[in-house]
């Protein structure tokens, strides 16, 4: 077991999942619990998976039992191993192991064609000729039943020998599938002879070119979990339906055991898309960077934007497992991000958008160096040197030429604490004579102002921070916000989703300035730029030397509740 691990929150009550596996081991009924994660290796994975994944990994790890890693890669045609080891990266990345049980679908396709060689002989399965779209026509509806094929009584032999030949490539694609002969009148549309083996000549990302044939989802699903042991099969309530057809598989096959599948409410997130032909369009058409861009609810993308990984896994442990379909606001993903990151972020100074502040008053080639905590919370996270000089930087908007009363920033005549350094007063604007742009301004400083607070008692009402400007370290800084405008942006069907777009969603900021300990900062390592926010170094365009930052989360309270003392 990795030991970066942190069991899903102890002391809350167990969730329904969690009460069946309890009552299962108490029991007897299972001497060790057996899951799996079952992603189609078709696309990367995003922040309704890691739902599944902390449910899966988290119940094995809790009980001392084992989860498994399975790529259910089925359907050649759509999947690549790049996506495979992309998932495992993120799986990783979670936090999570699954030791030796590494597996593959595609490892079983022997055994399921086995198996159904054994439907065959049973007389549960036929070799039917009609097209896809007879075969969809013939399926009657909720209402009505469906119509039987009229291959549907083809004898034992025939079967053998048609599916012997759609194995050997002796068909063309499409013209035949092996179906499951259970029910066409069955009220289960899944149940009305669902299709089990389908022709595809394409090559497979494992098995190259050895099957021409490949077993469908439902089929494959139960036997794999049968041949893994697994003692609980967790999926989302779409699966409700296919239950009875998971069940008839195995009990009609002779299998090493029968898998208990359990559904449970999929994570539905507001403000962002979840599936996967849905992120794939909002990279092929351009509208994001790729699958890693920070803004996209995909591992990769929150791993860039700095999410921690514990704070997914806490945010899941939060959100909880439940039956009922229902929403999660993406407020409740961000609050997690921002408790982690109070937590554990160094706090630095870094000016956005700068403005140069010249104080009159100091000399001219002094500098010196003041001491600034690293987290004000906990001092054991030590603390360090900046450099204060003549010039620095502040933040464009903590300047306001004719500010109003309650701004407590500088403004003409007014003073401020620079934070860990002195009180400082505005003297005068320099601005450009054609467009009244304000290019600086100056100050002066009250030398006995160092530390914070003035021996006359006269107190200020704002902090602002500030970097010297002679050394700092200029930056691109680029600020996500959210994707989309609205909750739910596909709750309109006749709107596409990308209507929805935020075209704010990117500000790319140039020439930020930063204190010049972050200079070296690492990719992925994470700071609060106080009153600005948290940040960290971008995974793919930073180093040290010459960093990137990304923003993770904004500070819950921004400016309005700066130190008001
Ligand atoms: P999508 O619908 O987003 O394309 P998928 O369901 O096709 O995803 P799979 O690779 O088949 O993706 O999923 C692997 C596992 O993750 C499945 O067990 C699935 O139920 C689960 N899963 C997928 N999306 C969510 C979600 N939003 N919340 C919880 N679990 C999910
Ligand atoms: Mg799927």
């Amino acid at each position: 077991m990795p030991d970066n691990i942190i069991p899903a929150a102890e002391a809350k009550p167990l969730d329904f999942i969690r009460q069946i596996i309890a009552e299962d081991l108490a029991s007897g009924k299972h001497q060790k619990i057996v899951t799996r994660f079952p992603p189609e290796p078709n696309g990367f994975l995003h922040i309704g998976h890691a739902k599944s994944i902390c449910l899966n990994f988290g119940a094995a790890l809790e009980n001392n039992g084992c989860c498994h890693m399975r790529f259910d890669d089925t359907n050649p045609s759509k999947e690549e191993s790049a996506y495979v080891e992309s998932i495992k990266r993120d799986v990783q990345w979670l936090g999570f192991g699954w030791g030796d049980h590494l597996y593959y679908a595609s490892d079983y396709f022997d055994q399921l064609y086995d198996f159904a060689l054994q439907l065959i002989n049973l007389g549960k399965a036929y070799v039917c000729d009609l097209s896809a779209e007879e075969i969809r026509s013939h399926r009657g509806t909720l209402t009505e039943p469906g119509i039987e094929s009229p291959y549907r009584n083809r004898t034992r032999e025939e079967n053998l020998t048609l599916f012997q030949g759609m194995k050997n490539g002796d068909f063309a694609e499409g013209s035949r599938v092996l179906r499951a002969r259970i029910d066409m009148g069955s009220p289960n549309l899944n149940m009305r002879d669902p299709v089990i083996y389908r022709i595809l000549k394409v090559a497979h990302h494992r098995t190259g070119d050895k099957w021409c044939i490949y077993p469908m989802y439902d089929y494959t699903h139960c036997l794999s979990d049968a041949i893994e042991g697994i003692t609980h099969s967790l999926c989302t309530l779409e699966f409700e339906d296919h239950r009875p057809l998971y069940d008839w598989c195995l009990d009609t096959l002779e299998t090493p055991c029968h898998p208990r599948q359990i559904e449970f409410a999929r994570l539905n997130l507001t403000y962002t898309v979840m599936s996967k032909r849905k992120i794939l369009q909002m990279v092929q058409g351009g509208h994001v960077e790729g699958w890693d861009d920070p803004r996209m609810l995909t591992i990769s993308g929150i791993r860039r934007r700095g999410y921690p990984p514990c704070a997914i896994r806490s945010f899941c442990a939060d959100i909880g497992i439940g039956k009922k379909e229902s929403w999660i606001d993406m407020s409740v993903l961000e609050n997690a991000v921002r408790d982690e990151l109070n937590n554990t972020a160094p706090r630095v100074m870094a000016v956005l958008k700068p403005l140069k502040v010249i104080i009159d008053n100091y000399p001219l080639a002094q500098e010196e160096e003041l001491t600034a905590q690293n987290h004000p919370q906990k001092p054991e996270m030590g603390s360090r040197a900046i450099s204060f000089s003549r010039e620095i930087y502040i933040e464009r908007e903590d300047f306001l030429e004719d500010p109003p009363k309650k701004f407590f920033r500088l403004g003409p005549g007014r003073e401020v604490r620079l934070r860990y350094g002195y009180f400082i007063r505005c003297v005068s604007v320099d601005k450009d004579p054609a467009t009244e742009e304000i290019l600086a301004i100056h100050c002066t400083y009250d030398p006995q102002t160092r530390g914070g607070s003035a021996p006359d008692g006269r107190k200020v009402k704002g902090t602002i921070h500030w970097v010297s400007a002679p050394r700092a370290v200029s930056c691109q800084v680029r600020l996500y916000d959210r994707l989309f405008l609205t909750e739910n942006p596909d709750a309109d069907k006749g709107v596409d989703f990308k209507e929805h777009l935020n075209p704010e969603s990117l500000t790319i900021l140039d020439n930020c300035m930063l204190e010049p300990s972050l200079a070296e900062a690492l990719p992925g390592d994470h700071f609060q730029f106080e009153r600005n926010g948290y940040f960290c170094a971008d995974l793919v365009t930073s180093r040290p030397g010459a960093p990137v930052f990304n923003r993770t989360v904004t500070l819950k309270d921004s400016w309005v509740n700066q130190d008001k003392s």
